[in-house]
């Protein structure tokens, strides 16, 4: 197939249709119509083969992956997700390839209604970028600068599955076969909090998506608000996976491994009880991790009340090789 064929066959006819997009695919531009209450909110990811992930990775993980990266951003701000442009580095016009990542791609955005608008397709060393484009209401969005002294600190879903799925494939620990599925599941087909970050719109004092590990991103917003955290060991949501292999693990795959995408948010404590109704609305668990604090840093305590130290901080795409 040409490039031409390509984009109309995989790319132009789409499951989603939004009555906001004016052209999509097809002219020079894509058009769509913002409403006239809202602010828009966009953001933007790569991944790319050999740095994010294995060259040979399942081409509808990827699909899936590269979106669900996207609309956890999205979600880290509190948007309603509405529209994606897709840009494609391909080695070749692999028609099966294709397929498979339409799949996983076209299947996370029915789940969210958001509707691919445009991209690019190029060749050359496999690289995948995603641009979301979502929807908050005036001053709503929910940012990492907004955390004060004394808000209690939650954290969506559990933490240090997606991390435990990497070890397994890098063969540093065993697990059961239905462990594996359980947490392979959580490396390659993570859910975007899209529904949490929404309903905590108006409650949260700050919120980011966790995509480098607890301890870096929560670094993070407790640098962008000028604040510091304390967190407790024992109160970190752990899969039953996790708690199965807790003694080999030890607590710093939780802490530090990349790749969980759940939200980190803070609340206010005159909050906390609009929090607590609002989780109702949440399609996952919510957990209250600690507590922020004046002094900076993040810092960890065991069961004891003891300063537990974490050996490794996230990733840093310039200083880990
Ligand atoms: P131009 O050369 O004017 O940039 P292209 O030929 O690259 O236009 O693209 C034609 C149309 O196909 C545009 O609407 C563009 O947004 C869309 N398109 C190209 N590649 C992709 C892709 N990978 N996914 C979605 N839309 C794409
Ligand atoms: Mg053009």
């Amino acid at each position: 197939v040409n490039e031409f064929e390509l984009i109309r066959r995989f790319f132009a006819s789409q499951p989603v249709h939004r009555a906001d997009v004016i052209a999509g695919i097809g002219d020079d531009a894509a058009i769509v119509r913002v409403p006239k209450d809202r602010e828009l909110v966009v953001t933007t990811d790569t991944l790319v083969s050999g740095v994010h992930f294995f060259p040979d990775a399942d081409a509808a993980t990827l699909g899936h992956k590269v979106l669900a990266v996207n609309l956890s951003d999205l979600a880290a701000m509190g948007a309603d997700p509405a529209w994606f442009t897709l840009s494609l580095t391909l080695p070749a016009p692999d028609t099966a390839w294709l397929d498979a990542f339409c799949a996983g791609l076209y299947a996370l955005a029915r789940e969210y209604d958001v509707q691919l608008i445009g991209g690019n397709t190029a060749r050359g060393p496999l690289s995948l970028t995603v641009e979301a484009h979502g929807f908050v209401p005036p001053g709503a969005a929910l940012r990492r600068g907004g955390a004060r002294a004394g808000d209690a600190i939650y954290v969506t879903g559990t933490l240090g599955d997606a991390g435990m799925a990497l070890a397994q494939r890098l063969q540093r620990i065993a697990l059961l076969p239905a462990e594996t599925a359980e947490v392979t599941r959580r490396l390659d087909r993570p859910s975007p909090r899209v529904r949490a970050g929404v309903a905590a719109r108006g409650i949260a004092s700050a919120a980011i998506d966790i995509s480098d590990g607890l301890m870096a991103d929560l670094g993070h917003l407790a640098e962008a608000s000028g604040v510091g955290a304390r967190i407790g060991l024992e109160s970190l949501p752990l899969s039953p996976a996790y708690r199965a292999h807790r003694e080999r693990l030890g607590w710093d795959v939780a802490l530090t491994a990349g790749e969980d995408y759940e939200l980190c948010f803070t609340v206010p404590p005159e909050r906390v009880s609009a929090l607590e109704r609002a989780v109702a609305a949440f399609d996952c668990t919510v957990t209250r991790i600690g507590d922020i604090t004046e002094q900076p840093g993040v810092r960890v305590l065991d069961a004891r009340g003891a300063r537990h130290r974490v050996a490794a901080a996230g990733y840093d795409h310039f200083q880990n090789s």
